[in-house]
């Protein structure tokens, strides 16, 4: 089943969703909930969904970010980002740590404001500690696009979007990003 994926502007995104208990993560809702969360993540297709972009105030995202969607990006330009792919998986009641004293700057977009895309630092690597999808607790060290896709469904569950810390001179239409942007040398 796909999920309806809201948009900027919807009061879900700026809450502050609630925690989930170990015991609730097992339930079948629980279950049905991130296997229609993954489905909705891939039909977009994008490598993270929080619960509150499907209008849920829930305390829970998924992540992934499959090889296939490397093809349409340069080696260098994968090799800047230090992107590699990512298995699917769960985050759940996620705490973050910023490990790196400097941050690096990108284009992000987000599923919650379609076509649109801006240059947002982030911290090179962090820490997240989480629950999985049986309730466990796991250690999340990342560092490059897969600390940044981490810091953009974090903040999700914090009420945060993109736009929030986003360089707003660079904030573009994803044609416009294409036109403009995107052989740019980035700011790092
Ligand atoms: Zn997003």
């Amino acid at each position: 089943m796909l999920l309806k994926i809201v948009a900027v502007g919807h009061p879900v995104l700026r809450q502050t969703p609630r925690t989930l208990t170990p015991k609730e993560i097992r339930s079948p809702e629980i279950k049905d909930l991130i296997e229609h969360m993954r489905g909705t993540l891939r039909d977009a297709p994008g490598v993270g969904l929080a619960a509150p972009q499907i209008g849920q105030s829930l305390n829970l995202a998924v992540i992934e970010d499959r090889a296939e969607y490397h093809e349409a990006a340069t080696a260098a330009e994968l090799k800047e980002r230090e992107r590699v792919p990512v298995d699917f998986h769960v985050l759940i009641n996620p705490r973050i740590e910023l490990l790196s004293d400097s941050q690096v700057s990108f284009f992000e977009g987000c599923l919650s404001l379609p076509g649109f895309m801006a240059e947002v630092p982030r911290s090179h690597s962090v820490r997240v500690t989480c629950l999985d999808h049986h309730g466990k607790q796991k250690v999340i060290e990342a560092k490059g696009w897969y600390a940044r896709i981490l810091q953009h469904e974090i903040d999700h569950l914090q009420g945060k979007i993109y736009i929030d810390r986003m360089q707003s001179p660079t904030f573009s239409t994803l044609d416009n990003y294409q036109r403009h942007w995107k052989n740019r040398v980035v700011n790092r």
